[in-house]
């Protein structure tokens, strides 16, 4: 009987591995949508919005012929719009290039848009069985654990030294499991802060457990600059309707939301907004300070009502407004709004 961490870690998968529906077959198209979904955003949230996405475009076909905004409307909610943009163009060059039938070679799928390292390595083991490493932080944090290695995970060359041990650690072994192994043992035991050494299916191939440094490994030191940025955001109404743009371009592309200015004044607000739109604004009430935090910068929302009195392009009821996708920060502003009403 094989007594390596390979064979330990794939018998432990097989064992005790997590259900999700992405898991209920080996469909490319399946897991693809599910490891979009699943960056920066976490299983049990994932859960209820692949399975709406799934059952509304069952096929790649079904996805590349929907309108760009039904897409962002199975997305809302869940952040990063840009992956829900990807997943679309993505959908239309599948069926294009390769008549509906999902790639198969690491090259091909690495090609498409917003596919990285990870994901072509997930797609290609868990749907092909390929011999290909799914290098994402829970894999980083492991091997630099079972390896005891000392190098700040955050920088390039560390990632590549890790995936040359994966790729070594893959053969002859199912990579589909392997991989999923990693993840599962990732998320459940060898967890970042306070890992179940305890009960590790790999506690005794694991250095930084046999050091006691389970607690101090992995280093990973980002140099990330996060910006911070003051917004005064206008919820503009004209009778029963509401202002709304559809971002051209940037952070929330295509997406709809409020009115804002990177001012901190209501007053410069109606004068920013005058200039722009040639009507006059009046300011009728501050409605609340709200806040959004991105991956890389953090939006403060000095959310105020404002009104006009002449009709312009643009204007929304709310039943109209519940159809468009508004991104996650501007959902906040509309519920604070919705709130303040109520009083
Ligand atoms: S023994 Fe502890 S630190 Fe090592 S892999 Fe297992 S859970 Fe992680």
């Amino acid at each position: 009987m094989q007594n390596n961490m390979q064979h330990k870690l794939i018998t432990w998968y097989q064992e005790n591995h997590r259900h999700f529906p992405w898991r209920e077959n080996e469909n490319p198209y399946n897991i693809w949508i599910s490891e979009i979904m699943l960056q920066q955003t976490t299983t049990e949230a994932v859960i209820p919005y692949f399975k709406r996405f799934m059952e509304t475009f069952d096929t790649i076909d079904k996805l590349a012929n929907a309108s760009l905004e039904e897409v962002y409307k199975l997305w809302e909610g869940l952040g990063y719009y840009r992956r829900a943009k990807h997943i679309h163009e993505t959908a239309q060059i599948i069926v294009e290039k390769y008549h509906g039938e999902f790639p198969n070679t690491y090259e091909d799928i690495l090609a498409l848009k917003g596919i990285g390292p990870y994901t072509a390595g997930a797609i290609c083991s868990i749907a092909y069985h390929q011999s290909t490493p799914a290098i994402d932080g829970n894999v980083l944090r492991i091997i630099s654990r079972v390896y005891l290695l000392k190098d700040n995970i955050a920088l390039n060359k560390t990632q590549k030294k890790i995936t040359d041990i994966v790729k070594e650690l893959l053969i002859g072994y199912d990579s589909s499991a392997f991989n999923q192994g990693l993840m599962d043992l990732g998320a459940t035991i060898c967890r970042p802060i306070n890992p179940q050494c305890d009960i590790c299916p790999i506690q005794s191939h694991c250095l930084a457990y046999a050091k006691n440094q389970q607690k101090v490994l992995p280093i990973n030191i980002k140099n990330i600059k996060h910006q911070e940025i003051h917004y005064t955001t206008g919820i503009i109404t004209y009778q029963n309707q509401i202002l709304l743009i559809q971002n051209p371009a940037g952070l929330l592309e295509n997406l709809y939301g409020f009115i804002q200015y990177d001012i901190e004044s209501p007053y410069r607000f109606v004068e920013e907004f005058e200039k722009q739109f040639h009507i006059p604004l009046s300011i009728v009430a501050h409605i609340d300070d709200l806040k959004h935090v991105f991956t890389h910068r953090t939006w403060y929302m000095h959310v105020y009502h404002f009104i006009i009195n002449v009709p312009i392009e643009h204007l929304y009821t709310l039943d109209e407004i519940e159809k468009l996708p508004l991104s996650t920060a501007h959902l906040k502003v509309l519920k604070a709004y919705l709130k303040s009403r109520e009083f």
